[in-house]
């Protein structure tokens, strides 16, 4: 069993002008690709890693030898968290329908503006590549490299953001602040509220 590509729910330039047709191919197709392909390769070479789900293997990393498991954890992280990034997005921003998630942010976080601004602060300020997460209880966490919540036996996160560069370079260069602004007009909360009612049995 290999690890594949995961389709686009939409085309490369269903996105635009918040992120290019260019920077998404090159995202998915490229970088996303090259994780999968050096995930596969260490896992041919580990058998304790085969026939294992991807949310199994980064939540039990410690089952895995340790020779392989920073591997593991770097490509398969890469592969796992990239999958939930583009489920996440859509050119359905729908922000404005009646979806759970948002009533349940805007109570955790006083106010939907409020939670934005916090949650673009920890983007801004995360030092280096890594990501942001939102997770099922709406607490926002950050992680280094291609690590995520379930390497802490956290629950799956129901959202995410990477702030790599390579995530928006191509079309913000060292603008981060910018990238971060403007995606927010791409998270598709219908799915994202889907994530949050399923974890928390709502
Ligand atoms: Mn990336």
């Amino acid at each position: 069993m290999k690890f594949e590509l995961p389709k686009l729910n939409y085309e490369y330039g269903a996105l635009e002008p918040f992120l290019s047709a260019r920077l998404m191919e090159l995202h998915h197709s490229k970088h996303h690709q090259i994780y999968i392909d050096k995930l596969n390769t260490v896992i041919s070479e580990t058998p304790e890693a085969q026939n294992r789900t991807i949310e199994d293997l980064l939540s039990n990393l410690e089952t895995l030898p340790e020779s392989k498991r920073t591997a593991i954890k770097n490509f398969g992280g890469g592969h796992y968290n990239h999958s939930l990034f583009w489920e996440c997005m859509s050119p359905n921003n729908n922000k404005e329908i009646d979806v759970e998630i948002i009533k349940a942010i805007e109570n955790k976080y006083e106010s939907f503006d409020n939670f934005v601004s916090i949650f673009s602060d920890t983007a801004t300020k995360l030092f280096g590549s890594g990501w942001v997460w939102l997770n099922p209880d709406l607490s926002i966490t950050t992680s280094a490299n291609q690590d995520n919540p379930l390497n802490d036996k956290m629950p799956a996160p129901i959202l995410c953001l990477d702030i790599w560069e390579h995530a928006y370079y191509v079309d913000y260069t060292y603008d981060r602040a910018g990238y971060v602004k403007n995606w927010f007009n791409v998270i598709d909360w219908e799915r994202v509220s889907k994530r949050y009612l399923d974890y928390n049995n709502l």
